[in-house]
């Protein structure tokens, strides 16, 4: 995704502690146009999976998940982060480290939007340490649902997650690497 490495480079900013802000088009601001192609992406990397729902975490996961649904015409479910009053069908748990706030959250799904048998892909915008990957697994394991995939828009190879999660099995896309923030400079792949 050409489209997608020319705005990190431009837009992204090296921060401390091995993060990238992208709040111009990701985590802030976002571009529609941008969201769509990723969606677009996502589609033809998974299209030949047979996948019932794609579930994502709240808030900048939702924006490249949901143009992915819009694409597959598929469900979209995301994890919230803390427990709503009206969440009254019971529901899945589990607790995330946070990279960026570091700080542990709750990760929950209803157990209306998660049922037994069904065939999920994961989407977010960032793969780093695989944590918030690793509370997914742990919520379908709950619910019995097996992960079919995984696509993130950008990935950072030289944290573990990606490492982890292929080790492990998992099919992972990522359409954006990041080999080194290094020295203020991105490296890409
Ligand atoms: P992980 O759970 O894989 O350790 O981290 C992924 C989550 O942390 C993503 O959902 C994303 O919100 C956040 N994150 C991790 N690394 C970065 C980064 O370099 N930049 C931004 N903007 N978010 C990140």
């Amino acid at each position: 995704m050409d489209i997608l490495r020319q705005r990190i480079l431009k837009e992204g900013r090296c921060l401390d502690g091995g993060i990238l802000k992208v709040d111009s088009f990701v985590n802030h601001q976002l571009d529609p146009q941008l969201v769509m192609l990723i969606g677009e992406e996502f589609e033809q990397r998974f299209a030949h999976l047979h996948i019932n729902k794609i579930i994502t975490v709240e808030a900048s996961g939702i924006a490249p998940a949901l143009m992915t649904g819009f694409r597959m015409k598929l469900p979209v479910v995301f994890a919230k982060k803390k427990q709503p009053s009206t969440m009254v069908a019971g529901f899945y748990q589990t607790e995330v480290t946070s990279f960026t706030k570091h700080r542990s959250y709750p990760m929950i799904i209803s157990k209306e939007y998660l049922k037994p048998g069904e065939n999920i892909l994961f989407i977010d915008d960032f793969l780093a340490h695989g944590n918030a990957a690793r509370g997914i697994i742990d919520i379908c394991q709950q619910a019995g649902a097996t992960i079919a995939g995984m696509g993130f828009m950008v990935e950072k190879s030289f944290q573990q997650g990606g490492h982890w999660l292929r080790e492990r099995g998992y099919l992972v896309e990522s359409l954006a690497i990041i080999d080194s923030l290094e020295g203020n400079r991105i490296t890409l792949r």
